[in-house]
């Protein structure tokens, strides 16, 4: 009778160590928030990109997006989209829709692009603190995952990163106006494997960011805030301010330096939300 009553109290002490397990599990859940608001960069009259460039960087974009909405749900996680269709979406909106979700992350899907050809890599951006452990983790995956180099995880100040308060990431998942890089970015089967490094990332999210030391991570210290620009504006003033500019330029005549980087540099943090 005693030995029974002895089994029991093990079978109950299992029984409970069990359910206090798969109870702290939920709760911290590697800090899981079960939302993950999935932004597809541009839409509509807003094409993203440089003018002139040849593969369209919102259907890109909105791909990505819904087959990492599609990767993220079989996993377990509810997933919001900005948008889910071939409409402009204002900044700001975008953030309201990441801002009503509680226990929620923010993942901006983006192409790169450039004046010159041959510029290509992944980057990632944050913004707040919070992200960057995001941040690395959707880098150190796409990154692992995708033939092209990496450009790093950098800190930024675009609207969509300032403006949210939950942990949010804008990934360049590479140059569309670079040949090869948007002969990638043109094959479905890439960006199905584009989506789930991305999933990848945040699932592991709390696990990456220390074990990730080859990606050069910014910091407040090492790199200067950049002025957000509102897409709206830019997409709509794009070709006047390019003239003012080129006036300008000429005006100074080359006062500014004219290395290929430094003007890829300016175009890539300039003319566009991402
Ligand atoms: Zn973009």
């Amino acid at each position: 009778m005693r030995r029974r009553f002895f089994q029991i109290c093990l079978l109950a002490t299992g029984l409970l160590m069990t359910f206090l397990a798969c109870g702290s599990y939920a709760a911290s859940g590697d800090s899981s928030p079960i939302t993950v608001v999935i932004d597809a960069g541009h839409g509509g009259f807003d094409r993203g990109g440089i003018p002139g460039q040849r593969v369209s960087e919102k259907d890109m974009t909105l791909d990505v997006a819904r087959r990492l909405k599609s990767v993220l749900t079989a996993s377990g996680y509810r997933v919001v989209m900005t948008r889910d269709s071939d409409v402009f979406v204002p900044l700001g909106t975008r953030c309201s829709i990441a801002n009503s979700n509680r226990n929620a992350i923010f993942v901006s899907v983006h192409f790169n692009s450039a004046t010159r050809g041959g510029a290509s890599g992944i980057e990632t951006y944050f913004y707040s603190r919070d992200s960057l452990a995001l941040a690395s983790a959707i880098h150190h995956y796409v990154v692992g995952g995708a033939p092209s180099g990496s450009r790093g995880v950098r800190r930024r100040g675009y609207f969509v990163l300032r403006r949210t308060n939950i942990p949010a990431v804008l990934v360049e998942c590479g140059f569309l106006t670079n040949p090869t890089e948007a002969g990638y970015a043109q094959n479905a089967s890439y960006r199905q494997k584009l989506a789930e490094e991305i999933a990848a990332g945040v699932r592991s999210r709390g696990s990456v960011a220390s074990s990730f030391s080859t990606t050069r991570v910014a910091t407040d210290e090492t790199i200067p805030l950049q002025p957000y620009m509102d897409q709206t504006r830019v997409t709509q003033s794009k070709k006047s301010r390019s003239k003012r500019s080129a006036r300008k330029s000429s005006r100074h005549k080359k006062k500014t330096s004219s290395k290929p980087a430094e003007m890829e540099a300016r175009v890539a943090s300039s003319d566009r939300e991402g």
